[in-house]
């Protein structure tokens, strides 16, 4: 009997396994594919500097809309993308897209602005930054590396090796801040934060969402932002769907906030209206325009 259900179920691991892996092969074609032709889309999520009501930043988002899939989630194919080698061709695709943007928005607005973008761990572990060429690329749209946020997540910074301070030190050198992506959910000690000065620190929204309910929430999003300045880093909290949300942060002393109360991430031209007809006196925020995905 054992034996019968032990078989029957290696034959069904085994299947799905190689379904999964044929699925697997397929997609990272399609993605090397999609690399080459430079077919992803970046949507741009605004972010309010909570004090004075504006919009300071916005956060650059890639999506991939597989031709016959439908929309695939950074969140599947960034992973592949790093395992198939092609993750730095995706960076340098991102970084040249964000800069293009960044220079259309800061037309529109009259405060400063910074255009924060998603890195992978592998672009700093191995030279996958080109900063000479980034500096270049920003000089010719008349923008500088203080237009720019990079996001990398706290991981990398467990054992930062040698490379990794290097390229962290790079965009430091080009005025390029840095922030800690998804604060406080990955599993480093808090001693990477004496490695680097770093300029931002993104609360995640897992200690965002039950904020108005679970006090121990509250406590620890607390701490971060005492913490955070302590550090000389701004706060950014990401996730924020409500008004109650967004004041209670505004209270513990949060710098800035984003997230789908404000607005969600929108495609290029509609991120440029959302900046046209925001009003930083209006403090009763209307929804964002026609979300994409
Ligand atoms: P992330 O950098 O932590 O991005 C925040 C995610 O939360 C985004 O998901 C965003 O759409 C979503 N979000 C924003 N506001 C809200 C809200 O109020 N409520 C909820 N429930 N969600 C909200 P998205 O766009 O699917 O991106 C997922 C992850 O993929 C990102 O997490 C980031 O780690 C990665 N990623 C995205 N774009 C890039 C990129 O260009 N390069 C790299 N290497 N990674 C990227
Ligand atoms: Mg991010
Ligand atoms: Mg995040
Ligand atoms: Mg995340």
């Amino acid at each position: 009997f054992s034996k019968n259900n032990g078989s029957k179920s290696i034959t069904f691991y085994d299947s799905s396994m190689k379904h999964n892996t044929a699925l697997k092969n397929d997609t990272i074609r399609d993605l090397r594919l999609t690399v080459k032709k430079e077919q992803f889309i970046l949507l741009y999520q605004p972010i309010i500097d909570l004090s004075k009501n504006k919009i300071c930043k916005a956060e650059a988002l890639i999506r991939w809309n597989h031709p016959s899939r439908g929309f695939i989630s950074p969140e599947e194919f960034i992973p592949l993308a790093e395992e198939a080698g092609l993750i730095n061709e995706i960076g340098e695709w991102t970084f040249k897209e964000a800069v293009s943007q960044t220079a259309r928005v800061m037309k529109i607005l009259d405060n400063e602005f910074q255009m924060s973008i998603n890195t992978s761990p592998l672009q700093y572990h191995k030279n996958g930054m080109k900063i000479d060429i980034w500096n270049s690329y920003l000089d010719s749209y008349g923008l500088s590396g203080k237009n720019l946020v990079m996001e990398i997540t706290e991981g990398i910074l467990m054992k930062p090796s040698s490379t990794v301070i290097n390229n962290l030190n790079q965009l430091k050198n080009s005025g390029i801040d840095v922030a800690i992506d998804d604060f406080g959910t990955g599993y480093s000690s808090l001693s990477y934060l004496k490695s680097y000065d770093f300029n931002f620190l993104k609360i995640d929204q897992s200690f965002v969402r039950n904020l108005t309910v679970d006090s121990d929430d509250m406590a620890l999003v607390k701490a971060i932002i005492i913490m955070a300045h302590k550090l000389r880093c701004k706060v950014i909290a990401e996730g924020i769907e409500t008004k109650e949300q967004s004041d209670i942060l505004f209270g513990a002393g949060c710098d800035y906030g984003q997230g789908f109360y404000y607005s969600k991430p929108l495609i290029a031209s509609d991120f440029e209206d959302f900046v046209t007809h925001w009003d930083s006196k209006n403090t009763d925020r209307t929804k964002s325009l026609i979300p994409f995905q």
